[in-house]
């Protein structure tokens, strides 16, 4: 087995899932959002299936249902035999690609690190839990519109200075 070339695992699969979710709006996207935001809701662990009409038990239904719209073929490839969307093109293969994703990620336990960045919105997975920003330079620039943590920070550099002024005097 070859070692792939990445940082941590999953990044493949969550790179590509957010690659095509940033490229554009459509009802595919939509989908494979709300089947990532379902599956997160759902949580680990076994399926209600047995459950009556309560709310996990919905969501397992729409799942069923967003899951239905796919099939997939097994083909060879290079030097291994993987699964492929089995038809469609354009977005409703992309559509399908992603789902298979979602899937792997899910596997992976890593499906709820896939999210939007709090500072522009756009897709990326936290390489590690509590992370909330795409890069550096977002999180510095959300931080300082926001008047709370600007409120934050100056109380913290005046506590600093004050501290520095008494180590000064002593
Ligand atoms: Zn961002």
């Amino acid at each position: 087995m070859t070692k792939r070339q990445h940082q941590f695992a999953g990044e493949y699969e969550a790179g590509m899932l957010c690659d095509w979710l940033n490229s554009g709006q459509s009802s595919g996207r939509q989908r494979i959002i709300e089947a990532m935001a379902l599956y997160n809701e759902l949580g680990p662990g076994p399926f209600p299936i047995f459950e009556k009409k309560t709310r996990r038990s919905k969501i397992v239904w729409r799942l069923q249902n967003l899951i239905d719209r796919h099939s997939y073929k097994f083909k060879l490839m290079g030097d291994r035999t993987v699964l492929v969307p089995a038809g469609g093109a354009g977005d409703a293969w992309h559509e399908s690609h992603s789902m298979q994703l979602v899937h792997r990620l899910r596997q992976m336990d890593l499906l709820s690190r896939v999210m939007r960045c709090d500072g522009c919105d756009i897709w990326m997975c936290a390489k590690m839990p509590g992370n909330r920003f795409h890069s550096v330079a977002c999180r510095v620039k959300t931080n300082q519109s926001d008047p709370a943590w600007q409120a934050r920070n100056n109380e913290k550099r005046r506590k600093k200075y004050h501290d520095e002024k008494q180590g000064g005097a002593l």
